[in-house]
């Protein structure tokens, strides 16, 4: 029988262990192993690949039970190698194309990219995430590509499987303080550059002293302003970072970062949803419109700067729908 429903897990191990796996699962391997891999193995009920890097992939309808037989109890996200001094920030960045030096895709990147910046519903959620180049062969076999050519279920089917594995930090600006640096005359340029700079130097923290060989960031301003709005903030280094558009297609960093970013705002969505008390859209189209007014009806004007970003059209065309329903 077909199996629709595919489950993914990962683990990560050391290499005793997965050299132990192999063993274990010798009766099951299958000849070709993926670029960077050590073996791969099918059973009825699972695709098992293990990674150089100690990443272990499940994938299948029963992939939870194989991978609970290699599970510690205090869990994967401990286990996430760090401290390996390899490779230290590159300055090279004279390029051929795109901007970027060549074999980029290749490098151990820090990819940071933001989402809800146009959706009149919920925050920005900011992510910067590190992704390993021998972490890169696993991302892309579980499906890591830009999100925008992902769906929901999708994206947080991913954001499962790597955000205990992947190291990332998430940034959330709220509805209400944006609406107040927004009131107060704040560029949305100027909120993506702080939080995407937050993002990137708490996941420097996190991997220290680990660097990694450069960063990316999905470009919505020019370099040049971009550093012009950190003026007086502690800042990364300029020669270490590249801004590229589309740059989710570039690394997987950045396409990471995209998921991971997503999901947070799913899951805001949901949060706000449940508080709202009906299903809260996304976007900036008429449903917002409509969404909102019933808001407004329901827990009145007051509500409404926790909830939306109040600059938008979106606000005054909410108001008139109360309006009219009112009269
Ligand atoms: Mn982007």
């Amino acid at each position: 029988m077909w199996c629709f429903v595919v489950g993914n897990v990962v683990l990560v191990l050391e290499m005793n262990k997965i050299l132990g796996m192999q063993e274990y699962y010798k009766r099951f391997l299958v000849d070709k192993t993926p670029t960077g891999g050590v073996f791969a193995a099918k059973t009825p009920g699972c695709m098992i690949t293990a990674y150089k890097s100690g990443k272990v992939l499940f994938q299948g309808s029963d992939c939870e039970k194989e991978a609970g037989k290699w599970s510690s109890p205090n869990g994967t996200s401990a286990a996430i190698p760090g401290g390996k001094k390899s490779s230290s920030l590159a300055k090279v960045k004279t390029a051929a194309g795109s901007g970027l030096p060549a074999g980029f895709s290749d490098w151990s990147v820090i990819g940071s990219d933001e989402v809800g910046t146009g959706d009149f519903f919920g925050p920005i959620t900011v992510v910067a995430a590190y992704v390993r180049k021998t972490d890169i062969p696993w991302l892309k076999e579980i499906g890591v590509k830009d999100s925008k050519d992902l769906n929901d279920e999708k994206i947080v089917e991913i954001a499962k499987a790597i955000k205990n594995v992947v190291p990332f930090s998430l940034m959330t600006l709220k509805n209400e303080k944006y609406n107040q640096v927004q009131g107060a005359g704040m560029s949305q340029g100027k909120m993506k550059a702080f939080l995407h700079n937050q993002a990137i130097l708490k996941v420097l923290e996190k991997i220290a002293p680990e660097k990694p060989d450069g960063i990316l960031i999905d470009q919505f301003v020019q370099e040049s302003t971009y550093f012009q709005h950190l003026r007086g903030q502690k800042a990364v280094a300029r020669e270490n970072v590249y801004f590229s558009t589309k740059a989710e297609g570039i690394h997987l960093a950045v396409a990471a970062a995209s998921i991971l970013a997503r999901y947070a705002f799913i899951q805001y969505i949901d949060q706000m949803s449940e508080a709202a008390g009906f299903r809260i859209p996304k976007g900036a189209g008429s449903q917002v419109d409509e969404a909102a007014a019933k808001l407004i009806m329901k827990k009145g004007r007051d509500a409404l700067p926790a909830f939306v970003k109040l600059h938008f059209a979106n606000t005054e065309k909410a108001e008139k729908l109360v309006y009219k329903k009112r009269n």
